[in-house]
């Protein structure tokens, strides 16, 4: 993707400059930005890592791991618990998933698996492991995901040493909040995560309790009653809203062979009353929340100013604004823009055309910016890169869209 040269055009630089840690996570100018009740995009490569914090033994944990009586066994290893489970889309139907020394692992490319059995409010435990040896990096190393509802993905990753955004980190509810630690074991061990969901619920379109979902990630508590804040998602940002009594329970295929095994489940009683549960902050939280971002933002793009290459100050400063709209560096970022050009300009021609890349880049970070307006409409930069961009013949030509 694009935006990936952007970060391994300023990365580097961000990394030599050693200020922020998270700089180097995800692409910039790509998820739905703050709101007024969140201070951090969607998938923001800027919200810090979580913590590492050194998981339980496994020897410590596995008698709890063991299904209670009464429980619903989900997997055991065998063949007929993988038979509780089918392809999420018919047309693959039955599920490709393999049993491999006593695990099911997701065979890629075959499609999520669901449950055929549904559930509501429930105590879940999982254990999974991610491939050894590792392979890819950030999303891309043994990604798959527990799926409360079928919609509300607690993520399976492997994040032992492997950065990526906050949100979609292990453990995270993927796209909604990132886990307050980072305590999982190496690629290839078991990882015993536990999981109680409260779905919810909603009585004629208002909410009468948010509903949580906690969750313990080898024994390190990682979600503390979160209030799902919406079934999260890829990029874009998602609204509170009911869930079904009921629902399934997904497992991902993301493309890698992740394994799982000691699967159970209990479903909970009723609740009696309103369950407390932490949402979104404040809006007086989250507008001081966002100034401080920015304002880091900021001062890591004063560090990257250089009088040779105008560029990585200038996508570090427009990188500020979806925190904080300020006149000042708007006019910063036209300022830089002019002598961007400036020195493009004296380019000669085969040279030029090395830069296509970063010019479209710079497009790009302009366009996100122009459609949550956080640049002024008719921008004279966004304007003059586009007409480079046009006059050099460097636009997408995509099928079948203008
Ligand atoms: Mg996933």
């Amino acid at each position: 993707m694009k935006a990936n040269r952007i970060i391994a055009t300023i990365g580097l630089a961000i990394l030599a400059s050693g200020t922020i840690q998270a700089a180097n996570t995800g692409k910039a100018f790509y998820g739905d930005p703050p709101d007024d009740r969140h201070p951090w995009a969607i998938h923001d490569r800027n919200r810090p890592q979580p913590p590492r914090v050194e998981p339980k033994p496994a020897s410590e944990l596995a008698a709890k791991a063991k299904a209670p009586a009464g429980a619903v066994i989900l997997f055991d290893g065998t063949e007929a618990a993988l038979a509780k489970w089918e392809a999420d889309k018919k047309e693959i139907e039955p599920t490709k998933w393999i049993i491999r020394d006593g695990a099911m692992e997701c065979v890629p490319k075959s499609g999520y698996v669901r449950t055929k059995q549904q559930f509501g409010d429930c105590q879940l435990h999982v254990e999974w492991a991610s491939p050894t040896p590792p392979q890819g990096e950030s999303q891309g190393r043994g990604n798959s995901g527990i799926f409360l509802m079928g919609s509300l993905e607690i993520q399976v990753l492997d994040n032992y040493d492997n950065p990526t955004y906050a949100d979609g980190f292990a453990c995270s509810v993927y796209g909604i909040n990132p886990p307050a630690a980072n305590a999982l074991r190496s690629p290839g061990e078991f990882q015993f995560i536990d999981i109680e969901f409260r779905r919810p619920i909603y009585e004629n379109e208002k909410c009468v309790d948010p509903g949580y979902v906690t969750v313990y990630c080898n024994g390190i508590l990682v979600q503390d009653r979160l209030a799902p804040d919406g079934t999260g998602g890829h990029q874009k940002r998602s609204k509170p809203g009911p869930m079904p009594e009921k629902g399934v329970l997904k497992l991902q295929d993301h493309g890698n062979p992740v394994r799982f095994r000691n699967i159970w489940l209990r479903e909970l009683p009723p609740r009696t009353g309103v369950t407390p549960s932490h949402g979104p902050l404040t809006a007086e939280e989250t507008a001081a929340k966002r100034k401080e971002i920015a304002a880091t933002i900021r001062a890591d793009a004063a560090r990257l100013a250089s009088a040779d290459n105008p560029l990585p100050e200038l996508l570090r400063a427009l990188e500020s604004l979806p925190y904080e709209k300020q006149d000042a560096v708007v006019k910063q970022a036209t300022e830089l823009t002019g002598k961007y050009l400036q020195k493009l300009s004296q380019l000669p021609k085969d040279k030029l055309a090395g830069k296509k890349d970063e010019v479209k880049d710079l497009g790009a970070a302009f366009k996100y910016l122009d459609k949550w307006n956080l640049i002024p409409a008719g921008y004279g930069p966004r304007t003059d890169v586009d007409a480079l961009i046009k006059a050099q013949g460097w636009q997408d030509v995509t099928k079948g869209k203008k």
